[in-house]
């Protein structure tokens, strides 16, 4: 178990193989994680498929084990080496749009593109992914999200893959695997090979290059924006929103993040609106009044203790206005309508890596449980009493907390944030570009650190009493204490088939 520069330089270049301990140390952290521990002997960066598979071979023979990498902005120590003897594959080269079959519905790209180069080489067709990917989407990869499953997103929307074991085979699913004659149209061709790769965090296999479905963009959008008094009479009326059957996009905020997006609506939210506009002009006359609504409600948030943000699309305006007139009575007499300067700019700006820090530079890192809607109830009042009762250590530490809430089909999930003030780390410092500056003096904090690693844990046990699931397992969520012991063992014996070495993300889901 001795890696060797020479034979991964000569399949990649050795401008592309870093051993450097500057570069070693920062592959080796997520958002939270690596600041300490383990760190990789090497960061390959391939370019293509036929490079992942000859860089996998060189590293089963040199006895190492292998972390790949998109992105690097998740939280869950997902590719953060367990032991040395590592080294990490950079998946962001493979970011080429392979093809976009427009008559056929559907896109291919490598696995190291962004969500937003994706969402960009659609602009112009009048076609969109069906998956949106999430907020990081400026950093975070087709490749790292089909590896971590979203909850937030509709993963069915992935109809191919293609992927490289641990071995370095090259494997393709759905119609893909039948090659040209066929293509990556469909994804249920006999088992879901597709469904058994994704949300593996990389154990199972490297994705090297996806299929997402597309649809037409829709030409109508409504939004609205609610605000209560209290996480309980919002978690009802998503609840009930979820259940009406009408298709909407919701996402619940806490008095904290009301505040924070009114500040960041001051400071840094006039490019989100002057792009909510210029979006407008080549969209709908509906989107344009949209945009002044939202100029004029930018500050309406600032004294509204939880709100809620609805978004509903239709085929054209009248259709997008009726879904929402339908939705309206559910709330109504619940809560207060306010402008809903929020929805619009999140859908005028769907992607930001701003969040990866808090407003003034704090550190941050959530945690989240996905349950059915029937326990939403029970799980508020749970996360409520667990954040009373650390209240004291929490204010003594100088730790804030904050709540995203939503629901996607049949579940709701709620996803509480830590906020403290602590030195940012390297992977901050590379992902914040110019925006590191103002933060970079911030002392280190490793008695708060230490709180908030702490009661992180203590609340995905939590979630875990209470029945969660959860996307991004990593090696943070305990997936193998959850499930059934059969189940377990009969997902380990896929694992020991595809990676009987255990090569690929050792620690990840319980496979040492
Ligand atoms: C500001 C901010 C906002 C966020 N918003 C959201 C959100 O709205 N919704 C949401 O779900 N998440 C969100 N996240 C979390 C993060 O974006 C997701 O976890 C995302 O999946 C990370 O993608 P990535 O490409 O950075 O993956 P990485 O962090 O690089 O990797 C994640 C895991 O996937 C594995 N992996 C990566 N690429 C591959 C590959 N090609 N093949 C096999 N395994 C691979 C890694 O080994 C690791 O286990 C947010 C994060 C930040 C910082």
């Amino acid at each position: 178990m001795t890696f060797v520069a020479q034979p991964f330089e000569a399949i990649v270049g050795a401008t592309n193989v870093l051993t450097d301990a500057q570069h070693r140390r920062l592959y080796s952290q997520d958002v939270f994680n690596g600041d300490d521990g383990p760190i990789v002997d090497a960061v390959i960066r391939p370019a293509d498929t036929a490079e992942v598979s000859a860089v996998v071979k060189v590293a089963a023979a040199q006895g190492l084990a292998i972390a790949p990498r998109g992105g690097g902005v998740s939280y869950t120590k997902g590719y953060v080496p367990d032991r040395a003897g590592t080294v990490l594959i950079d998946l962001a080269r493979l970011n080429r749009i392979h093809e976009i079959a427009a008559d056929d519905l559907y896109i291919t790209v490598g696995a190291g593109c962004t969500w937003q180069q994706a969402a960009e080489s659609l602009k112009g067709s009048g076609l969109r992914a069906v998956m949106k990917g999430p907020i990081s989407g400026t950093h975070a990869t087709v490749g790292g999200v089909a590896a971590q499953n979203s909850a937030s997103d509709n993963m069915a929307a992935i109809l191919a893959l293609e992927a490289v074991t641990a071995d370095g085979r090259v494997i393709r699913t759905g119609s893909s695997a039948i090659g040209a004659k066929a293509g990556p149209f469909y994804r249920y061709y006999g088992p879901d090979l597709t469904g058994l790769l994704l949300g593996d965090t990389g154990t199972f296999a490297i994705k090297t290059a996806l299929t997402l479905a597309l649809e037409p963009e829709p030409r109508g959008a409504a939004f609205a924006s609610i605000g209560f008094e209290t996480l309980s009479a919002m978690s009802d009326i998503m609840v009930a929103i979820a259940r009406s059957g009408i298709k909407c996009k919701t996402l619940g905020m806490d008095p904290v993040k009301n505040r924070t997006a009114t500040k960041v609506g001051v400071k840094e939210g006039l490019g989100t609106l002057a792009k909510v506009i210029t979006a407008a002009r080549s969209v709908t006359e509906g989107l344009k009044q949209a945009a002044k609504i939202a100029v004029a409600g930018q500050n309406v948030l600032a004294d509204i203790p939880w709100s809620l943000h609805v978004t509903v699309e239709g085929h054209d305006q009248p259709a997008a206005d009726h879904a929402l007139a339908a939705l309206r009575p559910i709330w109504t007499h619940r809560g207060r309508e306010i402008e809903p300067s929020v929805p619009i700019a999140m859908r005028a700006r769907p992607y930001s890596i701003r969040g990866i820090v808090g407003i003034a530079g704090e550190r941050w890192v959530p945690v989240h449980g996905v349950f059915p809607l029937s326990k939403a109830q029970r799980v508020v009042s749970a996360t409520e009493d667990y954040f009373t009762r650390h209240k004291a250590r929490l204010d003594r530490h100088k730790i804030d907390h904050s709540f995203l809430t939503m629901v996607l089909g049949n579940m709701w999930l709620i996803e509480p944030m830590f906020y403290w003030f602590d030195e940012l780390s390297a992977l901050h410092a590379t992902v914040l570009g110019d925006k590191f500056a103002k933060f970079k003096d911030i002392p280190a904090n490793p008695a708060a650190r230490a709180v908030v690693k702490e009661l992180r844990g203590e609340l995905a046990a939590l979630f875990k009493e209470l029945g969660a699931v959860h996307s991004q397992l990593g090696k943070f969520y305990d997936f193998a204490g959850n499930i059934s012991p059969d189940t377990y063992a009969v997902l380990t014996s896929i694992k020991d088939a595809l990676d009987p070495e255990r090569r690929l993300n050792p620690g990840n889901l319980g496979w040492g």
